[in-house]
């Protein structure tokens, strides 16, 4: 007779373990199962976990947690031809506060998985689930895997992007590519001081940078700072890819050659390689996210902010609600579907669902409207350069030349329909 926990939750990224050290801490039996060699040895992101998030799961994470930098400092960057225009916000109350912080998931997740078992969770690595178990009325039951089978009242699916066990359920099918995005990531070693030096940095400061503007394809790059490792990384949505026949490296070359962007990697040296699925279909895509005995988490529930770079909290944040609802029908000792739809309703009432809701159309407005990507951060790049270019003409001449740059390559009308769809889909 296979072993019965009163969770089994499958994946150890941060949906699993936010879910694990919650269930854990309530006193049920938690059996956390990762096909890792240990937790995070298979994940990547950019990337930043936010602070606040993760407080609400290891208060005083900081004293312990393997943080690269604190993030002062978050820069939007529009890239042209051979120039960028950018917008940055640095402030000190990020670092006082910590808002967010850069991490190496090959060590934050792991550290992350060892709260829960300090919590009272079984962790076992190198497993892969293979498939739900059902009992007679179709109810999920257990998990099958690669070395036997485990029963559980509820199985919480935090596999990430690839969910086997969400599709495996029937809870959803593959994603279509144009909800799908494919990132590459290098990480690149540079000596401490160089990065301080280069990034205008001290002590345990650190800079996020998102890239977006001067290709076809709609992508989003991304820096980040370590403590002494740079990483720089480029995704861009499935379907583009396969329309513009671009390669994930075409990507990753083009922005690492960038004028803009080369002489931030001086002197550094390749360290790792990593690619990434990111599920970006927002708010109109998320599946079912609970059944008879199973709830989805993270990234298998399609729980990306896309559009503000967040990921790790909504993980955070479903993986908590999830095991608040395991605790709820252990209490009413109930794990059929009408139980277990409290988890939709504490996603409801906080930010994940409601942020997703709120920019539920801007991934497809974009997508439709390629002027946001292409035209515009060239138009911006050009006027910028007319702004500060001084060469003997009087300034009228210039905004003249400004003036015709917007006109003529968009024109009025289109200008205010732009500004305007914009507006209703993202306030
Ligand atoms: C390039 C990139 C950049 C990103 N940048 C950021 C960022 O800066 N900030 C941010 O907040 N978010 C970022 N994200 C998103 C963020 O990484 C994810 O949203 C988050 O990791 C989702 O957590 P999760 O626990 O749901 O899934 P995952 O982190 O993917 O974890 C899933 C776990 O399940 C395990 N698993 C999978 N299948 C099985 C199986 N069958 N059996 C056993 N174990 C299994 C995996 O090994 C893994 O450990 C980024 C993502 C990418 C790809």
């Amino acid at each position: 007779m296979p072993e019965k926990f009163d969770v089994v939750i499958v994946g150890a990224g941060p949906a699993g373990v936010s879910a694990a050290i919650t269930t854990s801490k309530a006193g049920l039996s938690t059996l956390v199962i990762e096909r890792g060699d240990f937790p995070g040895t298979k994940n990547m992101f950019g990337g930043i976990v936010f602070a606040k998030p993760t407080a609400q799961i290891v208060p005083d994470f900081w004293r312990t947690a393997p943080i690269e930098r604190r993030v002062i400092e978050y820069q939007y960057w529009l890239l042209s031809g051979e120039s960028h225009v950018s917008i940055s916000h640095r402030n000190q109350k990020f670092a006082k506060e910590l808002n967010s912080f850069t991490a190496l998931r090959a060590r934050f997740d792991r550290w992350f998985a060892q709260q829960a078992e300090a919590s009272g969770a079984t962790l076992i690595t190198k497993t892969t689930v293979t498939g739900v178990l059902k009992d007679s009325r179709g109810a999920v039951n257990g998990v099958t895997t690669d070395r036997g089978e485990v029963l559980a009242n509820v199985v919480i699916a935090c596999d990430g992007v690839n969910s086997l066990i969400a599709k495996g359920a029937g809870m959803h099918e593959e994603w279509k590519p144009q909800d799908i995005a494919l990132a590459v990531k290098e990480t690149y070693s540079l000596a401490k001081e160089k990065i301080d030096e280069r990034f205008n940095l001290r002590g345990d400061e650190g800079i996020a940078i998102m890239i977006y503007g001067g290709r076809e394809e709609e992508f989003a790059g991304f820096i980040y700072t370590n403590k002494d490792t740079i990483s720089l990384g480029i995704g861009a949505i499935m379907s583009d890819l396969a329309k513009y026949k671009t390669r994930p490296q075409d990507l990753l070359e083009w922005i690492k050659s960038h004028p803009s962007i080369k002489p931030l990697l001086e002197g550094s040296s390749l360290r790792e390689y990593s690619a990434h699925l990111i599920p970006e279909g927002g708010f109109n895509k998320i599946p079912p996210l609970y059944g008879d005995g199973i709830l989805v988490a993270g990234d298998a529930a399609m729980l990306v902010n896309a559009l503000n770079w967040e990921g790790t909290n909504f993980a955070m944040y479903s993986g908590k609600f999830a095991g608040q609802t395991a605790i709820e029908a252990k209490k009413n000792g109930r794990f059929d579907s009408s139980q277990l739809a409290l988890y939709k309703q504490y996603l409801e009432e906080s930010f994940v669902l409601k942020d997703l809701k709120k920019f539920k159309d801007v991934p497809h407005y974009i997508s439709t409207h390629r002027q946001y990507l292409t035209l515009y951060p060239e138009i911006i790049n050009t006027i910028m350069y007319k702004f500060f270019e001084v060469d003997g003409r009087p300034k009228e001449d210039h905004i003249r030349e400004m003036k015709k740059e917007i006109y003529n390559r968009r024109g009025r009308i289109g200008l205010l329909l732009d500004a305007y769809g914009l507006y209703r889909r993202a306030t």
